[in-house]
């Protein structure tokens, strides 16, 4: 028997608040935030797993961050800069992916530049260990590449080939 599961998402509470954005460092910049109520179902109706996380969009960037407490006491503490303080960055789950894949990635000539290049490109815009990670596999990443390049612009020398004039016959 083939053992499906389903997430049922509803929104227990919704509203704006003004935060000070850790993504985009808006100060004072209106974000939706929303309870969320996610339960897992096994066979669509049975309740197996719950989970209630408070999730707070800006409407300025658009990141997703994950907050320490409900969106009605969020709205409760009023102070942008203060509710920043419960609000950590939720990153996404491909760059997640592209940055672990970068600790092998790096090693190719030319693929792991652009892959770490990429990688470090959108972490930017995050703060925390991603951006440095990304930043050390790029840098890493210029090794092999750059010895690609030396290879191609100055060949291994050929052994002298036998160009004199040819040797008189006999
Ligand atoms: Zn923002």
């Amino acid at each position: 028997m083939l053992v499906s599961f389903a997430l049922r998402n509803t929104v227990a509470d919704r509203r704006i608040i003004p935060i000070d954005c850790p993504v985009c460092r808006k100060q004072n910049v209106a974000a939706q935030a929303q309870d969320l109520r996610q339960t897992l179902l096994l066979l669509h109706v049975l309740p197996v797993f719950h989970h209630r996380p408070t999730l707070v969009t800006c409407q300025a960037c658009g990141a997703e961050l994950v907050a320490g407490m409900r969106t009605a006491d969020l709205a409760r503490v009023g102070d942008p800069q203060h509710v920043a303080r419960y609000l950590r960055v939720r990153l996404p789950l491909v760059l997640r992916a592209l940055v672990l894949g970068g600790i092998v990635a790096w090693l190719l000539p030319l693929i792991g530049t652009v892959w770490t290049g990429i990688a470090y490109g959108w972490s930017r815009r995050y703060t925390g260990w991603v951006r440095w990670m990304a930043l050390v596999l790029f840098l890493l990443s210029l090794l092999p590449t750059l010895g690609l390049v030396l290879a191609e612009a100055w060949p291994a020398k050929a052994p002298a080939a036998s160009h004199g004039p040819p040797a008189p016959l006999p």
